[in-house]
């Protein structure tokens, strides 16, 4: 992260964890309060999903499914993600010995880091990354490695991967589609970082939480789909974002046998099981059709092109996303350039709150003037989100 970010060094805890301070979502929510401002921050809809799912998640506590389940995830939600897999990506898992339910993506990645890791070993990611993978990382022990993601279309250069890997390179962390930047890696790019992955013998943890998010002709391609992946890949989902239940955190991992039994090893020390009532609404929402889907992504278009064309009149230099809850924007045409600042300042000066990017880099210079703002929303309120920005036009 940004070295503007790092906190002081914090009493009594781990070197492991010192400097990574506050999660910058937590920041911006807590002003989002205090200034009763539009949180366009942290990527949560302001709407709940399907009335179906609820009912089914209150029927499962009535039901009596309230005590420990077991501890790799209920049957029917296993049956039903592996279900998920084979008819979305033709993917074949054994809901039995190659399926895993966690607490949200989050668990996952963290059990996926800390069962495979040995300290001092390197782990490969994008930047912006996620601030949970570098957290996750550097509680397993291992030392990051990032490869820069560049705008406006987030390409990447193969060569700087290439030397990103060493002979310490244990794991290639990957998200598709992409947060921060809502990019939604093409097959030709899959298939070069797969080139990578069995030439160097790499583990690839792949994030996909917005599998479902995709716009326009963007296809999600799950990287365990390509040739020589699916041994060597633990695929990563969860329910918050395509049911719009985040606070559920109902997540999984599908991997091969032996490395599911190795992360289901460490995850068993880390929650051990959660959400037991939620796990069998998950396994309801799991069964919907397939406009549930379509529908879904269709919406949320709809929200991109609201917002992007509205950032776009006040004057950011937008880069429309392919894919996720999220757009970025460049703050430099609007006469501004430390994105940090920028976003500490919005709250007051117009009531909106952004995500400045440079939390998710660590190169400064890449992401100190890009900005995020979410669209899972109401129309109305990015209408009013827009409204108010309008006073950062330049005239
Ligand atoms: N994944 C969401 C985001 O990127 C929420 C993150 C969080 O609050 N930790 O906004």
């Amino acid at each position: 992260m940004g070295d503007r970010l790092k906190s002081e060094r914090v009493p009594y805890l781990t070197s492991r964890l010192q400097g990574f301070g506050e999660s910058i979502f937590a920041e911006m929510s807590a002003l989002a309060i205090s200034t009763n401002s539009i949180n366009l921050g942290q990527g949560f809809p302001d709407t709940d999903g399907p009335l179906e799912i609820s009912e089914a998640a209150i029927a499962a506590i009535r039901e009596g499914h309230n005590q420990y389940p077991p501890g790799v995830g209920i049957p029917a939600l296993r049956e039903q993600i592996a279900a998920h897999q084979r008819h979305f990506y033709d993917l074949t898992y054994d809901p039995d010995t190659e399926v895993l339910v966690t607490a949200g993506a989050t668990e996952a990645i963290a059990a996926s880091l800390l069962a495979l890791v040995e300290v001092g070993d390197e782990v490969v990611m994008f930047e912006p990354y996620f601030d949970a993978y570098a957290g996750c990382a550097a509680m397993s022990g291992a030392t990051r490695k990032v490869v820069t993601l560049n705008p406006p279309d987030y390409w990447f250069n193969f060569d700087a991967l290439r030397e990103a890997v060493t002979d310490k390179t244990r794991i290639l962390l990957l998200n598709s589609p992409h947060n921060p930047t809502g990019k939604v890696f093409t097959r030709d790019e899959l298939e070069s970082i797969a080139e990578i992955c069995v030439e160097r013998d790499l583990i690839v943890i792949s994030d996909e939480v917005y599998e479902h998010l995709t716009f326009d002709d963007n296809q999600h391609i799950p990287i365990a789909t390509l040739p020589g992946m699916r041994d060597r890949t633990i695929t990563i989902s969860s329910a918050g974002k395509t049911f719009s239940f985040t606070g559920w955190k109902i997540g999984w991992a599908c991997a091969p046998a032996p490395l599911l039994n190795a992360v289901r090893n460490a995850k068993q020390f880390l929650t051990y099981v959660n959400g037991a009532p939620f796990q069998h609404a998950i396994a309801f929402a799991l069964s919907l059709p397939d406009h549930y889907y379509a529908e879904l992504a269709t919406d949320l278009q709809k929200r991109r092109d609201q917002l992007c064309e509205g950032l776009e009149r006040v004057g950011f230099d937008v880069f429309s996303p392919g894919g996720t809850y999220f757009v970025t924007a460049d703050i430099s045409l609007l006469g501004e350039a430390d994105g940090l600042e920028f976003c500490r300042r919005l709250p007051v000066r117009c009531g909106v709150v952004a995500v400045p990017n440079i939390a998710f880099y660590d190169n400064e210079a890449a992401g100190r003037s890009l900005v995020r703002f979410a669209f899972c929303k109401k129309p109305e309120v990015l209408d009013e989100a827009i409204g108010r920005l309008m006073v950062l036009k330049r005239s």
